[in-house]
Formats: C-alpha cells, sequence, structure tokens
C-alpha cells in the first residue's frame, strides 16, 4: 500500500477518544507484517516489536491513534442530540457540520444545527455559540425514535470528512492529528531493515485528554529513548504572524526542542538533528508552542526516558479538517529510520 492510501485509510477511520477500536484494529494489520510480535496492552494500547540485539538499547516510537471529537450526553424528549466535547476542540467550527454518531448498530449520519440567523438579535451574531448551545440534528422526533435508531449516552460522534487529495502533494482530511504519526510508525516499520536496536512501535489511546496510553505503556516498555511522531499547528496562512507559528507546511518535519509539557533531552534532539542533516533533508525547529505530546509522558517514566519529538507541519488541527504536505511526511519517516539506525551510537 502507498503512502498515501495508508494516510486515508487511516484519517477516514473513526478513533475518538476513547473509543479507538477501529484505528487499533487497522494498526494491528499495517504493523503485522513488519514486526516480530504485535501486542495490545490492557488499556488498549498497541504494540509492535522488533527485536534487536539484548545488549543494544530500546526504543519507543508513539504516534496516538484518538481523535479529538464529540460525545452524546443527553438526548432532547423531541429528539436532538446534545454532545459533550472531547479534545480541545474550537467552538468556532462546529456549526453546521455533518457528523456521525458511532452507535453499537453503526454510525448514524447528523448535522449540528443551531438557533437560525434570522432570529439572532444583533449582540448574538457577533458571538461564538458556544458547543452547549448546539445539538446534533438526526431527523428524528422524539427521544424514544432516536433511541429506537441506535443512539445511547456515551456513543462517540466523529466528524463525517473524508480524505481527499488537493494536488500532488497536499492532502486534506479528518484527524491527521495524528493519523499522520500512525501511518508514519507503518511505514517506518515497513521500510525498516536489520537494526540492533529492539525498536516498539506504539499506537497510543487517550493522548488528547492528557496522554494516558503512553504513561502506561511507556511504564510497561520502559524503552531507553522514547520518540513521539505527532503534529504540530502550522502558521504561513493569513492572519497569524511568524512569531506566533514560525512552523510552516513544506519546510520539513519539526523537532521540538521544547514545548509545554517537554524539554527535548539534548541527546535526543542531537539525534534527531544529525539524522535530518546526514540525510540533508529540511526540518524546523520548534519552540514553545501551546500542546504538547507523548514525549512528555514518556520522559517521565519511572527513573526518566530521554526523549523528543518529530512533528509534522499540519494546518487547522483541533477542527473538523486539517491539511498537510506528504513531503513533510515523507521526510519524516526517512529522518525516523535514520534516527532508530543512529540510536546504538548515541545512547
Ligand atoms: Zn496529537
Amino acid at each position: 500500500m502507498s503512502f498515501v492510501n495508508l494516510l486515508e485509510r487511516l484519517s477516514n477511520a473513526c478513533g475518538v477518544t476513547g473509543r479507538e477500536e477501529e484505528v487499533r484494529e487497522l494498526m494491528k494489520e499495517l504493523l503485522k507484517p513488519n514486526v516480530d510480535e504485535v501486542r495490545e496492552d490492557k488499556l488498549g494500547n498497541i504494540v509492535g516489536v522488533r527485536r534487536g540485539r539484548k545488549d543494544m538499547p530500546s526504543i519507543m516510537m508513539a504516534a496516538h491513534m484518538d481523535e479529538v471529537g464529540l460525545m452524546v450526553k443527553n438526548i432532547t424528549d423531541v429528539g436532538f442530540v446534545q454532545f459533550a466535547k472531547i479534545g480541545g476542540i474550537d467552538d468556532r467550527i462546529l456549526v453546521a457540520q455533518k457528523v456521525l454518531i458511532h452507535t453499537e448498530g453503526g454510525p448514524l449520519t447528523g448535522i449540528i444545527g443551531s438557533k437560525p440567523p434570522h432570529i439572532l438579535k444583533e449582540e448574538e451574531k457577533k458571538k461564538v455559540i458556544e458547543a452547549d448551545e448546539l445539538f446534533i440534528d438526526l431527523g428524528a422526533s422524539s427521544d424514544k425514535e432516536a433511541r429506537e435508531m441506535g443512539v445511547r449516552i456515551g456513543d462517540p460522534i466523529s466528524f463525517d470528512i473524508r480524505f481527499t487529495k488537493l494536488r500532488e502533494d497536499v492532502v486534506v482530511g479528518k484527524a491527521f492529528d495524528d493519523r499522520v504519526g500512525c501511518a508514519v510508525l507503518a511505514e517506518v516499520m515497513e521500510k525498516l531493515e536489520k537494526v540492533d536496536c529492539t525498536v516498539y512501535a506504539v499506537g497510543t489511546i487517550q493522548e488528547e485528554v492528557g496522554m494516558r496510553g503512553a504513561t502506561t505503556a511507556a511504564f510497561g516498555l520502559y524503552p531507553d529513548v522514547g520518540i513521539a511522531v505527532d503534529v504540530t499547528f502550522a502558521g504561513g496562512v493569513p492572519g497569524v504572524k511568524d512569531v506566533e507559528a514560525p512552523i510552516k507546511m513544506r519546510k520539513g518535519p519539526s523537532l521540538v526542542v521544547a514545548d509545554r509539557g517537554l524539554i527535548a533531552h539534548p541527546k535526543v534532539l542531537r539525534l534527531l538533528v544529525d539524522a535530518a542533516e546526514e540525510l540533508g533533508i529540511p526540518y524546523q525547529l520548534e519552540m514553545g508552542s501551546a500542546g504538547t505530546t507523548d514525549a512528555a509522558k514518556i520522559a517521565l517514566t519511572r527513573e526518566g526516558i530521554p526523549s523528543g519529538v518529530i512533528s509534522i507541519p499540519t494546518r487547522y488541527i483541533h477542527s473538523s479538517v486539517s491539511m498537510l504536505s506528504l513531503y513533510d511526511a515523507e521526510n519524516a519517516i526517512k529522518l525516523a529510520i535514520t534516527a532508530i539506525k543512529k540510536v546504538p551510537k548515541i545512547f
């Protein structure tokens, strides 16, 4: 399967935080042919193991399988679904989205409705409509009817966006945060030849609510080096100053120096920078962005694990749809493979 097809399948799959089953099954299938063992841990992380020599260090590469989304909170008497937000979603993007409610019997399509603009007061028109004023319209006319359709409290809800290729290297789709990381991981394991160090390719759960899967996976594996493969928000769009978002799409993967939860271990940062320079691929150094990644938790495991991050610059993350350049993802794959090979020299 080509990388773009891999990303398409992962992006179209649904894995709202806490309900990662579909993505997990896909990751299992993708990792299996290229690892010695693939296992699911007790919380639901998926771990592909490529065994190396016993006297060599081990490396954990993590990409989170979950995506931001919504969850059914209440069904009104007249059949509208009210929802909770799962992960950091901007209220501004919710109105009029087409969504899928994933019921036990399969997905149901709905749209996020709101009060018609015609009856809004002047000051209401200027305000962002908050999530708790919105509702999902399934076409049901009562609570009973919505339940008969299969809706239950707690059902996950994803945005109904299909993967699209816009031009040679530019693609748009749902949940590139962090399905592109999952795709990179799968591709790295496929392309990786025999290596001396043990490599754990880990698809983690519940990153968007506090990197919970990475916390337990890293504790169990206790690797010598940790690398998260994730996305970072890309600037370079109208209205965004360079100083606010210096990382750009198509300028190469970004290597986190520091973010809100991690100061990259100097040896890991060196490893990644050296790998990029050896390959002659573009890369960007990233400072102090608002978020953090699984690496923040991996780093603080037990006695501590030297950790760093490879990020793919992605526009419009934490909304219903995101955009990235395949060039950046392909360079991230090359960078990760070269870094893995260099681990025994540095650790
Ligand atoms: Zn992420």
